[in-house]
């Protein structure tokens, strides 16, 4: 028989005997607390996917040669899951995700799947833990999809065992108390990706490397780091967020810029949103919006000459994170910020992502509601 593709009908729901309260919204911290079930799918080389499975959440058992633990066969996804002022549950561009899990599974010799399957399978572990969701402006509920290689032996092949599961954690808003702008040291002796690397991919082994300069930076009074590729000095990402420029050119326009997906890049759904949004919504013959390479050199050129209006990182985690100071190498470069918060334009930006976030503005197809 063809191994099974994930088929979201065969569900099977088991509820938890012993449901958690639901923590009050001044006391949730990303990430240490997590809903009642969890939803997860083995896989198997011979039988493809098994049945998805909702169960109470729980810990897991594995044999220590398991692959996952030796040679990083891990990759995951980060998401949300918004209350809108009806109540319901929606997801933003969820597709997007789904395509970029297929997209890293493949890099990773683990298993794909239909993304739209599995997308009807956190529907329903949203309507399961509903509860958990919580409401309020900035509030969410953050989804956590991972792959993992179960097989449980030391060579170094694509498994042919694997375990795809979903956690989920209510979180308040990055910013409790509005925009708090950040400060970002360059570093310079170490690079998160590469030309014909896998930076472009959510995997877990991305990330264990990107600590020791984040904490480096932390040291040096900075609150991240800003990533940089080769002796030009590219810039990439500011930690684990894609990061936009906006200049004065001096034809009297604006330029908004971000690096392009060069596969040194990954690819966020928010620096996609945040294109699209600016493209549609900006005067066009007041901006440019461009994906183009740009070095830190510039940066501080144009930082120098008074044409640098503002900079911001994006991710699904703050959507925006406004920028007001760069260091590289001794050099400061001052990033304007309005009133200590942030600039204009990533007010904006925030406004129109939040704002279709909730559903109180519909856009495209962008916002799914959990049934
Ligand atoms: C997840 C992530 C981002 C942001 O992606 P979003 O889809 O916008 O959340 C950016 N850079 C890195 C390295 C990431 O892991």
């Amino acid at each position: 028989m063809a191994p099974a593709p994930l088929h979201a009908s065969k569900l099977v729901v088991e509820l938890t005997t012993s449901p958690k309260d639901v923590l009050a919204n001044e006391d949730l911290v990303f990430g240490k607390t997590f809903t009642d079930h969890m939803l997860e799918i083995e896989w198997s080389k011979a039988e493809g996917w098994g049945t998805p499975k909702i169960l109470p959440y729980h810990n897991f058992s594995f044999d220590p040669a398991t692959v996952v633990f030796h040679y990083s066969f891990e990759l995951f996804e980060g998401m949300k899951a918004y209350r809108d002022k009806d109540g319901n549950i929606r997801t933003f561009r969820t597709d997007k995700n789904m395509a970029r899990m297929n997209r890293t599974a493949k890099r990773a010799s683990l298993p794909s799947f239909d993304g739209e399957e599995f997308m009807k399978l956190i529907d329903k572990f949203l309507v399961v833990d509903q509860k958990f969701v919580p409401e309020g402006e900035g509030y969410s509920l953050y989804l956590r999809p991972t792959l993992i290689g179960t097989t449980a032996a030391l060579g170094i092949r694509g498994p042919d065992r694997a375990l795809l599961y979903v956690i989920a954690s209510p979180v308040g808003p990055y910013f409790a108390k509005g925009f708090k702008p950040v400060s970002l040291e360059a570093t310079d002796y170490a690079v998160r990706a590469w030309p014909g690397g896998v930076g472009e991919f959510k995997l877990g082994a991305n990330y264990v490397s990107t600590i020791v300069p984040q904490e480096k930076a932390i040291e040096n009074g900075h609150s991240q780091n800003l990533w940089l590729l080769g002796e030009e000095g590219y810039i990439t990402e500011a930690g684990a967020m894609n990061v936009f420029f906006a200049f004065q050119t001096p034809d009297g326009k604006k330029e908004l810029v971000t690096p392009p997906l060069d596969g040194t890049i990954l690819p966020g759904v928010t620096r996609d949103s945040t294109l699209i949004l600016a493209k549609e919504k900006l005067a066009s013959d007041e901006w440019t919006i461009s994906e183009r390479a740009l070095t830190i050199h510039e940066v501080i050129a144009r930082a120098e000459k008074g044409e640098l209006l503002e900079a911001f990182a994006t991710g699904t985690a703050a959507i925006i994170s406004p920028i007001n100071n760069i260091e590289y190498r001794g050099t400061h470069i001052t990033v304007p910020v309005e009133d200590n918060t942030s600039g204009p334009i990533a007010k904006k930006v925030n406004e129109w992502i939040r704002s279709i976030q909730y559903g109180e503005v519909e856009f495209k197809d962008w916002s799914r509601i959990a049934k």
